[in-house]
């Protein structure tokens, strides 16, 4: 009964293939404010920023940053002061030993390998200590060079919502994404779900009456 109710949903909605450029254009009309929510200034404050914002939230982040990118600009400056010192100066983000480490360990590896720059390729960012894909990914992106898609909660929970993919694993979500949603849509596709996720498509209660998918959204309770 609950498959052949899902399989109707499907047959209602059409293909993903062909609901991809319509779901993408309604919600840049919805979301015209979708983006990075984190402030930086130059590509070595994005790589922080995206460090930091492991297990926190951006607005966290932001609060932190707003003083550290005061006193650390450069690779150096991060290592120029004993490790106690930056733990407390980015203690308010949480792990802040972790990340302290990462920090200090990827600034080494700048300017050791990159000439103090960061790099732009996902192989190249992966290398760098405390960097997992999906920061990777972030970062690329944000650079201007994506090469995948971020998978977050939203962005897994979405997709699913509206018959993108049917893994529950974000690399063979990305996977499924990354087939799908054409490539200059790449850097912007991951935050329109996070903001169609934060604002309507809510993870206990969807607002499917509010939302701009419903004829295109297999999962909508309309
Ligand atoms: S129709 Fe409902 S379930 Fe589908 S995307 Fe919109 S809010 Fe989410």
């Amino acid at each position: 009964m609950a498959r052949s109710y899902v399989r109707e949903a499907r047959r209602r909605v059409g293909p993903r293939r062909e609901r991809i450029g319509s779901v993408v254009e309604r919600l840049r009309a919805e979301h015209p404010d979708a983006g990075i929510a984190l402030r930086f200034g130059s590509d070595v404050e994005l790589l922080v920023s995206v460090m930091l914002s492991a297990q926190t939230t951006d607005v966290n982040v932001n609060r932190v940053t707003a003083k550290l990118f005061r006193t650390y600009r450069r690779p150096e400056d991060y290592l120029a002061v004993p490790q106690e010192e930056l733990e407390r100066d980015i203690y308010a983000t949480g792990f802040f030993r972790q990340k302290a480490k990462a920090i200090r360990g990827t600034m080494t590896m700048l300017i050791e390998e990159y000439e103090g720059k960061v790099p732009r390729r996902i192989e190249e960012l992966v290398r760098l200590p405390g960097v997992a894909r999906k920061t990777a990914n972030v970062v690329a992106a944000e650079l201007g060079e994506p090469q995948g898609i971020v998978v977050d909660t939203h962005v897994r929970r979405l997709s699913q919502r509206l018959g993108f993919t049917r893994h529950d694993d974000p690399v063979k979500i990305e996977r499924d994404l990354q087939r799908l949603v054409p490539r200059p849509d790449w850097r912007i596709f991951p935050h329109l779900l996070i903001w169609h996720g934060r604002r309507v498509c809510i993870a206990r209660s969807p607002r499917c009456e509010d939302c701009v998918l419903t004829d295109l959204c297999p999962a909508s309770r309309l």
